[in-house]
């Protein structure tokens, strides 16, 4: 076992989350009324080991939107089907050092990386591209059910559709690379923000996405189901972008006090991956200012004062 006495940690787990919780600060997101409207007081964390051992506290088995923990997941599924050489002729990799939604695109004309607004985008324009949009948005849901162990995902369609409404940044963004020939040849830019749009509105509770953040800490292969999702090298080049990009303009000192890969997003999901060792799902909707939940990161904080968790506590 990973870890041995796991009644012993998940005691300590709770004792975290408790602690935790009294934090009440920041604002949930309100860009879209569907966001706005969402129970603040929620809290959630779900373990599970990369050999399977599961603990969950709070409100585990509720529904909520991946918003920006769609990202590395459709990163992972552009590098399977592309291969990263291909797909880094289309993003970059490296921090952008701005907001995820900022109108910036490196000396290339790239986005800078794959967790942000723009990478995603070009992610999803990348999945699948010969294919039509219903295939194309079956692949994403049937890979998020396979990483998430078997469970159906839901979609939320009026998260869908405020999206869609409310997207003028984005089409910014869209256009703005499409100005650079950034996207692949006859790239239909409606149906991959629409794309885009979907991924984020794909809705699961932090019990089942823990599955999904333990098969990227278990190299791509679902701890409980045995099923080899994605390869090892899709997942390291996931990880270190996750480590390096994954918490907005927070990544530096996410990576510098944390030291670990994780991604956030506007719904208050944090997904945490401590590589070898197990995948951590967190949810609370209040938000910071650069849109990381406060008390994702508030335990992700607690959780390496307690556990030699960062990844340079092993010198
Ligand atoms: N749907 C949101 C957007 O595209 C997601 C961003 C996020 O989670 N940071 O603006």
């Amino acid at each position: 076992l990973v870890i041995p006495d796991f009644e012993v940690f998940c005691q300590q787990i709770q004792d975290i989350f408790l602690d935790t919780q009294r934090n009440k600060g920041g604002e949930v997101a309100d860009y879209i009324p569907q966001l706005a409207r969402v129970d603040p007081e929620q809290f959630a964390i779900s373990i599970c080991t990369v050999d399977g051992q599961r603990y969950s506290i709070g409100d585990s088995n509720t529904n909520f939107c991946l918003q920006s923990s769609c990202k590395p997941i459709n990163y992972c599924m552009a590098l399977e089907e592309l291969g990263e050489e291909k797909v880094h002729t289309h993003v970059g990799r490296e921090p952008s050092g701005q907001s995820f939604n900022e109108l910036a695109l490196n000396l290339k004309g790239l986005p800078h990386n794959p967790m942000i607004n723009a990478g995603a985008m070009m992610s999803c324009s990348l999945i699948d591209n010969k294919n039509n949009s219903a295939d194309r948005f079956d692949k994403v849901n049937k890979t998020w059910q396979a990483l998430c162990g078997g469970k159906k995902m839901s979609f939320n369609n009026s998260v869908y559709l405020s999206e869609r409404q409310t997207a003028d940044r984005n089409f910014a963004l869209a256009y703005f690379m499409r100005e650079k020939n950034a996207f692949p040849e006859n790239t239909n830019l409606t149906e991959t923000l629409e794309f885009y749009f979907q991924c984020c509105s794909i809705e699961s509770s932090s019990y089942d996405l823990s599955v999904a953040a333990a098969t990227l800490a278990n190299a791509g292969t679902n701890p409980l189901t045995g099923k080899a999702i994605f390869k090892s090298s899709t997942v390291q080049n996931c990880l270190s972008l996750m480590l390096s990009c994954g918490m907005y303009d927070f990544s530096g000192e996410f990576a510098f006090k944390i030291g670990l890969p994780a991604k956030s997003g506007v719904s208050g999901a944090l997904m945490l991956v401590i590589p070898n060792l197990m995948g951590i799902s967190i949810w609370s909707p209040r938000l910071d200012e650069v849109g990381n939940s406060v008390r994702g990161v508030e335990f992700c904080e607690r959780l390496v004062e307690r556990f030699s968790f960062h990844q340079y506590d092993s010198l």
